[in-house]
């Protein structure tokens, strides 16, 4: 019965200043969102509490009955979101739902054909020391060195050659849409299954602004906290004839208990993303980002040698080309920080640091977008960043983009409705 603040004022203390802190700056970091409350209310409910190993209607614990509402709700609402045939809401994460696609689909040694983790893949796509890159015999495809974007001939090159399994289309940092019937085609050329992992890009889709991998796909995956903008965790969307196999590589394959409540959270995300004010939102997404990339391709940002990767975006992110600037990834970082902007560095393809400094910056527009940041307030964030990467970067400068960021998030306060009661 007592509070968290009674009985753990240490934790109490450190989630208000993280509150305060996601209130106080501008969160840029392209995988990241802010959870409607109605989401962190389903998340924080006595769900937690409850054990359903197994599926709606076939548990092996008693006491389901409200759990399988719940789960059979998620799982109804996401396939009708998507036009998928099947859907598992239960993996854990984005990283889990891969795992257990991949275990649904392939035996260990099978050849995996996935996007190189240095040029915009994600770990599970077959990093070395992931378990993708582990279990499996993992050819990466890479970007075209001039054009910087995905080269399907490549990928058609050494799908013939290496005669894939399994092709995972599908990025972590890229800023442009995949051709998924080419893709397809690959795929049937060779026999192989086409997973496609939408993780960054499943919120656009949702919305309509983004083509739908669905139908070309064998199997979809997908975070649900990213552009989605619901809780942590993952989906695995699939043809009806791969069901069966997938739910038994989510459960008993990689997991044990689902996590109901952070089910009934995407349930409730699910709901939220079919709402007109959800394809609203991700208008003002798309279009944040482009207002960011122009303003970043200007003459007077150019001069000091920053630019953006492939020209501009087509979806919610940026990705800053500091190849030919003084400034590194590191150190653009670190700038962006000291004004109060949160983003994350990254390397670019063909990128001459080394990945722990790296010549990139991925800015995503998601969070502010759900904050309620229009082409006004994003041209504004624009400039602001476009200053702060200019070589007559200084300590006055930097005081005065703060106090301009300032001015933004206090125009659109983020979680209104909670309050830092612990004196962080
Ligand atoms: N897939 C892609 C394309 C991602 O970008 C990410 C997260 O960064 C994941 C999967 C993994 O998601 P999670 O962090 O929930 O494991």
């Amino acid at each position: 019965t007592r509070s968290l603040a009674e009985t753990d004022p240490d934790v109490k203390a450190a989630i208000d200043r993280e509150l305060l802190r996601q209130q106080g700056t501008l969160e840029m970091i392209a995988s990241e969102n802010f959870a409607p409350l109605a989401v962190m209310e389903a998340q924080g409910s006595v769900l937690t509490n409850k054990y359903a190993e197994g599926y709606p209607g076939k548990r092996y614990y008693g006491g389901c009955e409200h759990v399988d509402v719940i789960e059979q709700l998620a799982i109804d609402r996401v396939k009708a979101l998507f036009g998928a045939e099947a859907a598992n809401v239960q993996p854990h994460s984005g990283a889990q739902a891969n795992a257990a696609a991949m275990f649904a689909l392939l035996e260990t040694g099978d050849t995996i054909l996935g996007l190189s983790l240095a040029h915009g893949g994600h770990l599970t796509h077959g990093m070395k020391i992931n378990f993708s890159g582990k279990l499996y015999n993992v050819v990466p495809y890479e970007v075209n060195r001039e054009s910087l974007l995905i080269d399907m001939a490549e990928v058609e090159r050494l799908a013939l050659e290496h005669r894939p399994k399994l092709i995972v289309a599908g990025w972590s940092a890229y800023s442009r849409q995949l051709d998924f019937a080419e893709f397809r085609r690959i795929a049937d050329l060779v026999g192989a299954y086409l997973m496609v992992d939408m993780a960054h890009f499943a919120g656009l889709v949702a919305a309509g602004l983004h083509p739908n991998p669905v139908p070309y796909a064998d199997v979809v995956t997908t975070t649900t906290h990213k552009t989605l903008g619901g809780p942590r965790g993952g989906v695995i969307l699939s043809k009806e004839s791969l069901a069966k196999k997938i739910n038994s590589a989510v459960f008993p394959g990689q997991q044990g208990g689902p996590l109901e409540h952070v089910v009934a959270a995407k349930a409730v995300a699910f709901k939220l993303a079919s709402e007109p004010a959800f394809r609203d939102r991700q208008t003002r997404t798309l279009e944040g980002a482009q207002i960011i990339a122009s303003r970043l391709l200007a003459a007077d940002v150019a001069e000091a040698g920053v630019s953006v990767v492939n020209g501009g975006t087509d979806v919610h992110l940026v990705l800053v080309d500091l190849r030919n600037s003084e400034l590194d990834g590191q150190q653009g970082e670190d700038r962006l920080h000291r004004i109060g902007i949160t983003v994350n560095r990254n390397a670019v393809p063909f990128d001459p640091r080394p990945p722990m400094v790296s010549s990139g910056l991925r800015i995503g527009t998601p969070a502010l977008s759900a904050r309620g940041f229009g082409a006004a307030e994003f041209t504004e964030v624009a400039d602001i960043i476009a200053s702060a990467l200019k070589p007559d970067f200084s300590e006055e400068l930097a005081d005065e983009l703060s106090a301009r960021v300032r001015v933004l998030a206090d125009k659109h306060p983020l979680y209104p409705n909670l309050n830092a009661e612990n004196g962080a």
